[in-house]
């Protein structure tokens, strides 16, 4: 298949161009670098150093002999998007090009209406562009389980059935999403649903869990493949901040009583969902959606699987909860439509956990302490991007 990687120079993005160049695939990847540019906004930086893009694809040339072309490029300019779209020929588009942050959209007013515009307005021209191009394109989106957020009932994979004054309907599944960020994923799935509902489009919403993990068996073949490894927090996942706490010796921040419980999936799984969905697409006409994570823990347990983890005394702190989201709640996710595709998940291991103690142990003296504490609050609509003390 020709597989055209959108946000290949992400944390996700690179290591799914990898995965599937080494299956065999022919693969491009695009990105304007926009995750690069946070980095300096924030004065932050990767644990784990990574290389230029092109020097990523040049050492994957060196250790596979395999070719990744390379769009530079910014989704929201629908000229770059429909001309690269038209020159590479997909056959499956997988869309990671997003602000991914949560805290970083709910920084301001700026951050908040650029999340939503580049998210918005890069995916509206993705579905344009295969439009006119070729409808026949299977899209494979970005999603987040954080778009259902923690209803009382079991959270299914996309669509609902209800039985209203009885009459049945299939409806969308309804949406309660946390952030600027995951409204904008939320907006994201009703445009796409509804370009398979007018245009006959197909096309593949994984509601992706909290992924953990910086390690897949392409990026440890040289580490010039590395993928990143955020910390911060405004970009660094629950479970990788908690391994660098531990190794700094210092206490694990667990927001509020750490008792709201997320879905999580490893990297491993995440690059072979994007397979999967890949090489099985959904039908034309289509809207398909999976829940792309393997196992829930609150956000308490997964300190506790941290902290038992590592070979040293570690602390959990309790900090005020810098976001608006509900304590004690119920949640039941259905993810079984990947597994029936084929997905073996790997559940979070000491194996697992021990590669990452060794990865921010190699990488410690990179941290910047100043910008693991929460500054940005979900309770005001301004908020500073970082600590100044
Ligand atoms: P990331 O920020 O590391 O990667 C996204 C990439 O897209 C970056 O390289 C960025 O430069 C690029 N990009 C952003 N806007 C662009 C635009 N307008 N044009 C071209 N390129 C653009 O994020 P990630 O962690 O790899 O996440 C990838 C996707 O997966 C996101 O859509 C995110 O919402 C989703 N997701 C991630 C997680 C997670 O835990 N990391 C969980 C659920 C869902």
């Amino acid at each position: 298949m020709r597989i055209l990687v959108l946000g290949g120079d992400g944390y996700l993005g690179w290591p799914t161009a990898l995965h599937l160049s080494d299956c065999g695939h022919e693969v491009a990847v695009a990105d304007n670098f926009a995750r690069r540019g946070y980095d300096h906004e924030m004065g932050v930086q990767s644990l784990v150093p990574i290389e230029p893009l092109q020097q990523r694809v040049d050492a994957w040339r060196e250790v596979s002999g395999k070719d990744i072309a390379v769009y530079c490029g910014d989704l929201v300019d629908g000229e770059f998007t429909v001309h690269m779209i038209r020159e590479f020929q997909p056959d499956t588009i997988v869309h990671f090009a997003e602000q991914r942050a949560a805290p970083y959209s709910m920084i301001d007013r700026k951050h908040a209406v650029y999340t939503q515009h580049n998210n918005v307005v890069g995916n509206l021209n993705v579905l344009f562009a295969i439009e006119e191009v070729n409808p026949d394109i299977h899209l494979v989106k970005l999603g987040t389980m954080g778009e259902y957020g923690t209803p009382n009932i079991d959270i299914e994979e996309g669509w609902l059935e209800v039985t209203h004054k009885g009459r049945t309907d299939r409806v969308l599944y309804p949406k309660k999403p946390g952030s600027f960020y995951h409204l904008s994923k939320v907006h994201d799935s009703h445009n796409i649903e509804f370009a398979c509902r007018i245009w006959g489009l197909r096309a593949t919403d994984l509601n992706q869990g909290v992924v953990y993990g910086q390690e897949t068996p392409q990026t440890e073949r040289d580490p010039r493949l590395a993928t990143r490894f955020d910390y911060d927090a405004i970009f660094g996942t629950v479970l990788n901040r908690f391994v660098i706490q531990a190794v700094l010796g210092h206490p694990l921040t667990v927001y509020g009583s750490g008792s709201q419980t997320r879905g999580l999936i490893d990297i491993r799984d995440t690059v072979e969902c994007i397979r999967l969905a890949a090489e099985n697409p959904a039908e034309s006409g289509e809207f398909r959606v999976f829940n792309q994570m393997t196992e829930s823990f609150s956000v308490g347990e997964i300190a506790k699987v941290v902290a038992n983890g590592y070979d040293g005394a570690v602390d959990v702190e309790h900090l005020d909860n810098p976001r608006v989201e509900q304590a004690e709640h119920y949640y039941n996710v259905v993810h079984t439509g990947l597994v029936e595709l084929g997905l073996q998940p790997h559940l979070l291991s000491n194996t697992l956990i021990d590669s990452l103690f060794q990865v921010a142990e190699a990488h410690k003296h990179r941290v910047d302490l100043a910008a693991m504490r929460p500054t940005v609050q979900w309770r005001t609509a301004s908020s500073p991007m970082r600590d100044q003390g």
